[in-house]
């Protein structure tokens, strides 16, 4: 239901970083009311709002543009393939990658990994060996567990401290001759920590390794340079960038996709077909077989532009400037334990109630109209390493205020009133 709008107050929306109210309204979902209250969304890690630019992006596309890319030599069909590339060249740019050849749409980090590891996995042999790390999202662990089902590749995790950091001496311990790949994710869904994947990068590189970067949660919120980082392939999802839902990146070094054998087999992954024998088409397209999600894709163009005008190192002083607030304004609820305590952390405040399970505090947080994530968060070992079960999670975006961690403070103490 979309209703009136929130009711923020200017003088509580850091002004000193950007207009906020603006922004708010470019984003509908925002201002509506939930259970009677207007709508405070911190559910952001699972997924983002989508702006109007984007809603109208896909709009346009299906109802002036809408035909299959690359086939056609008619006018839609190169409008389409217009857009459907050009988002491609924006987010190389985004990603500062070399080529726009090294980009890859998928569903998302999801697909993007399992790509990888499927690919990949077809020259592995029993006993060859991947790092990941305890903070792993489960997307980023499964499909090696995969790996090892089918072909007895075996998994080395990257214990952490009781903050929630990389043990990097530890990881230096798991390296040897078998270690093929390390997969690490970039900012952690559950805890907000930020990993030093720079460092873990030359670490592996020094040992011939390449590196996977699971940046699911990071592209929101620090600018990434694939060149600069020098990693081998960097994942993420358009929906966790206030793109469209269905739609992801892989990137990868030119070298090593062109060394991979292709994932799926069909249509726009081939130059020329025969039943004898099948040649496969250049990058990137050796990895995107089958019409993809073209008005998807565009979307995440419309988004990208959208958060390149806005500014990521803006949007990341504005939201660190949240977190510091809401960690200290949350963590002095009576009860309140907050769980990952990195140096290095962002958006994401996950924390637990003496007394009260994470449901029960999501369900009354949600009667004050305010989306947490309550659960595991699709990271289950790392729940394990803190001993719970599920934590409380509030997450980040840009259009969030200050005004909005008050009301989940406020929250905080009612649930307090009615539990303890
Ligand atoms: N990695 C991380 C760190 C995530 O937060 C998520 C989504 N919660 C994923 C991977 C998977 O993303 P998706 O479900 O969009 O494929």
């Amino acid at each position: 239901m979309i209703g009136p709008p929130s009711g923020l107050t200017t003088q509580n929306l850091s002004p000193e970083f950007f207009d906020l109210p603006r922004i708010r309204r470019d984003f509908p979902a925002l201002s509506q009311m939930v259970n009677g209250r207007p709508l405070v969304y911190l559910d952001n890690a699972a997924t983002t709002q989508k702006s109007t630019a984007v809603i109208e992006a896909l709009s346009r596309y299906y109802s002036e543009d809408n035909a299959n890319v690359h086939r056609g030599v008619h006018a839609l069909s190169e409008r389409a393939t217009a857009a459907y590339e050009g988002s491609r060249e924006k987010t190389r740019e985004f990603l500062n990658a070399n080529e726009s050849r090294e980009i890859i749409f998928v569903r998302g980090a999801t697909e993007g990994i399992n790509l990888v590891a499927q690919v990949m996995g077809q020259r592995l042999q029993p006993g060859d060996e991947i790092i990941i790390s305890t903070m792993e999202h489960h997307s980023n662990i499964v499909p090696w567990q995969m790996l090892r089902d089918t072909r007895g590749v075996v998994l080395r995790v990257i214990p952490i401290n009781d903050d929630g950091e990389l043990l990097l001496d530890e990881y230096n311990k798991l390296f040897n001759e078998r270690t093929r790949l390390v997969s690490l994710v970039h900012l952690s869904n559950v805890i907000g920590t930020i990993n030093p994947i720079r460092e873990v990068i030359v670490r592996a590189h020094a040992r011939g390794v390449p590196v996977l970067i699971d940046g699911a949660q990071a592209v929101s919120h620090v600018k990434v340079d694939v060149q600069a980082l020098d990693c081998d392939f960097y994942v993420f999802s358009s929906h966790k960038l206030f793109g469209p839902t269905g739609v992801g990146v892989l990137y990868g070094k030119e070298s090593l996709l062109e060394s991979l054998p292709p994932y799926q087999g069909g249509g726009e992954m081939i130059s020329s077909v025969s039943f004898d024998r099948t040649v496969y088409n250049a990058l990137p397209y050796k990895f995107e077989a089958g019409t993809p999600n073209i008005a998807g894709v565009i979307g995440l163009g419309t988004a990208i532009d959208y958060v390149t005008k806005l500014g990521l190192e803006k949007i990341a002083a504005h939201k660190d400037s949240l977190m510091n607030y809401a960690t200290e304004t949350v963590g002095a609820v009576e009860g309140v334990r907050i769980i990952g305590t990195a140096e290095a952390k962002a958006s994401v405040l996950s924390f637990v109630m003496d007394d009260v399970h994470p449901h029960d505090v999501g369900t009354i947080l949600d009667q004050d109209g305010i989306a947490v994530r309550t659960g595991h968060h699709c990271g289950q070992p790392l729940m394990e390493r803190f001993g719970l079960a599920a934590t409380v999670r509030a997450s980040f975006a840009f259009y969030n205020t200050r005004e909005e961690v008050d009301r989940l403070v406020s929250a905080l103490h009612r649930v307090r009133e009615v539990f303890v």
